[in-house]
């Protein structure tokens, strides 16, 4: 299959509208995500994870009988800069839960090509960062092209939406994948974002729980992409984002699900991951406390206004001095709810 050359055609309906409009947009296909890791992996900063093989396959999905559906390899990396001494935020990054989604992907890919690049900005941010990235959790429903779910999904009783498994067992992208997060990471990350697309708005936007509406990375994001929506929702415990956020998963500080709309170009989703890179360098670096104050015996005074970039408002922020310790301890309900619980799926919405 010729990489990217496919196209899907969807028509998006306008909620409260009075019509719809169809439109094309290039196909990330599994092949698109075999060589983009191909490609990055020929980059310095990134290298395989700690659970995949030397070409960033850290399993492979079941496939199935009928409809025809190969096995497809499942993969996973990682950016860094090695070579940084800086204590590191983890992030974990993924896309592909839902078949037909595929400006999520783009965008996933515009934040990735932002991290592994050339830009200063990025050289700086992976020396804070550490990035791992697994860009296509369910190769075998793009594969099927429409949908949320697969075949395997469906035989094992657990419905047809791959984001709403993530708290259970026996699904072969399920295991693979949250035993490579948790060996990875070792189970505690910062940050966790989940690329979607969304059919039914012409915005993009951003799904969180409500504890996470003032986090610094919304504050950031909004500040230089206005547009960029903001929803709240609790989500159900078998959904990535709860489970990134439970004990049983990877007990992560923030999690946000990246919704895209599907009326763009690749070109356009490309550049909106690039401002999800650029909001995230706004959150973890903080600029250089003065180091003439430091020399003067004044180190209490923190007034770290922060170092921005994009076209953002001027800031008055009071910061703490690195990313990490300004990483608080959430009490959310959701970690207390789905910390040990499974639950069946049950809701279906856009995320
Ligand atoms: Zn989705």
């Amino acid at each position: 299959m010729t990489v990217h050359a496919r196209t899907v055609l969807f028509c998006m309906i306008i909620v409260g509208g009075v019509g719809g409009a169809c439109v094309a947009l290039t196909a990330y296909t599994p092949q698109a995500v075999a060589d983009h890791t191909h490609f990055l992996l020929t980059n310095p900063y990134t290298t395989p994870t700690a659970s995949g093989d030397q070409n960033g396959v850290i399993g492979h999905s079941r496939g199935w009988s009928s409809p025809l559906i190969p096995s497809h390899d499942l993969y996973g990396y990682r950016i860094t800069d090695p070579e940084s001494s800086y204590e590191k935020t983890t992030i974990v990054m993924i896309s592909g839960n839902h078949n037909g989604e595929h400006s999520g992907n783009w965008a996933l890919q515009g934040m990735v090509d932002f991290l592994a690049g050339d830009d200063p900005y990025a050289a700086q941010l992976r020396q804070h960062a550490d990035v791992f990235v697994y860009p296509l959790v369910n190769p075998d429903g793009r594969f099927l092209g429409s949908g949320r779910g697969n075949p395997e999904l469906t035989s094992a009783g657990l419905g047809n939406d791959h984001n709403r498994v993530w708290n259970r067992t026996g699904v072969s992208t399920i295991d693979a994948f949250t035993a490579a997060m948790k060996y990875d990471t070792g189970g505690i990350v910062d940050y966790f974002f989940d690329f979607h697309s969304t059919f039914f708005q012409a915005s993009n936007f951003v799904t969180l729980t409500p504890e996470l509406g003032d986090s610094r990375f919304v504050q950031e994001l909004r500040a230089i992409a206005p547009e960029v929506g903001v929803v709240y929702s609790d989500g159900t415990c078998g959904m990535a984002r709860i489970w990134s956020m439970s004990t049983n998963g990877l007990n992560a500080d923030y999690a946000y699900t990246m919704e895209q709309h599907m009326i763009g170009e690749p070109a356009d989703y490309l550049a909106l991951g690039r401002t999800y890179g650029i909001a995230l360098y706004n959150t973890l670096i903080p600029e250089p406390a003065t180091f003439l104050l430091f020399l003067l015996g004044l180190p209490l005074i923190f007034y770290q206004r922060h170092k921005s970039v994009g076209l953002r408002p001027q800031s008055n922020h009071c910061e703490e001095n690195t990313a990490r310790s300004f990483r608080f301890t959430l009490q959310s309900p959701v970690r207390s709810a789905c910390g040990g619980v499974v639950q069946l799926p049950s809701e279906i919405n856009s995320s």
